[in-house]
């Protein structure tokens, strides 16, 4: 369940949650809910699934195409809460992050243990993970090392009806059908899952 401080309306919401990059202010949507777990965004989702409300998502709310502004009608999911790196495993050369987690602490925690997180560009410390993903960034390394969906490996998402799919695989090898990751999530700017 979603603890009243997760919960922002009226005066309460702040102005970054409904200016643009350049920093002219749009309609404020109906709330900005900050969930801190995968159960708080699936019981939410599901929430305004039923009750038919519009969610637009935000992560560091530095996309260039206005995909995380949200209008008056709608609620908005931030991330912001759900920005930690759980897991480097250095052997493998995998990492876990949440959503939320800016790309710079990422970089710099895979850092510490000798590695490289490959994928970089100008906004690193503001942008997040979550983002990235969402719009599949390339970034200024994009020629050696791929687009964002080259290093991905796993995701777990959570569906607008609040389904949560287990897809947070930590390894390359996958034959079990449709790989919904590449097929529909990557890339896909927050509009098929979360
Ligand atoms: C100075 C600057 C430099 C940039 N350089 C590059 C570059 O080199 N290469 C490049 O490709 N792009 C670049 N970008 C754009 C880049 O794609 C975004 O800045 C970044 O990837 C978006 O991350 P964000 O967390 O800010 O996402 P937001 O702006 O918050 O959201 C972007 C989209 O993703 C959705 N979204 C966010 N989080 C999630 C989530 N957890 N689940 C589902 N959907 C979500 C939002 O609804 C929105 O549609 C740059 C932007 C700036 C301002």
């Amino acid at each position: 369940m979603l603890d009243s401080s997760s919960v922002l309306t009226g005066a309460a919401i702040d102005e970054r949650y409904y200016h643009d990059l350049a920093g002219k202010a749009l309609a404020k949507p109906r709330a900005v809910v900050r969930p801190r777990t995968t159960e708080q965004v699936s019981d939410f989702l599901r929430l305004c699934h039923h009750e038919k409300v519009s969610v637009t998502t935000q992560g560091g709310m530095t996309g260039l195409v206005r995909g995380a502004l949200p209008n008056a009608k709608e609620v908005v999911l931030s991330t912001e809460r759900m920005n930690a790196v759980e897991e480097v495993n250095t052997s493998a050369g995998v990492a876990i992050a949440q959503a939320g987690a800016p790309l710079q602490r990422i970089q710099e925690r895979v850092e510490q243990e000798g590695h490289t997180f490959p994928l970089d560009l100008a906004e690193r410390g503001s942008c997040t993970i979550g983002g990235n993903i969402s719009t599949n960034a390339g970034g200024n390394r994009v020629i050696r090392y791929g687009m964002t969906r080259d290093l991905i490996l796993g995701l777990e998402v959570v569906t607008a009806d609040g389904t949560v799919l287990h897809g947070l695989r930590k390894y390359l090898k996958s034959n079990t059908g449709i790989d919904l990751k590449q097929q529909l999530f990557i890339g896909s700017e927050g509009i098929l899952g979360w």
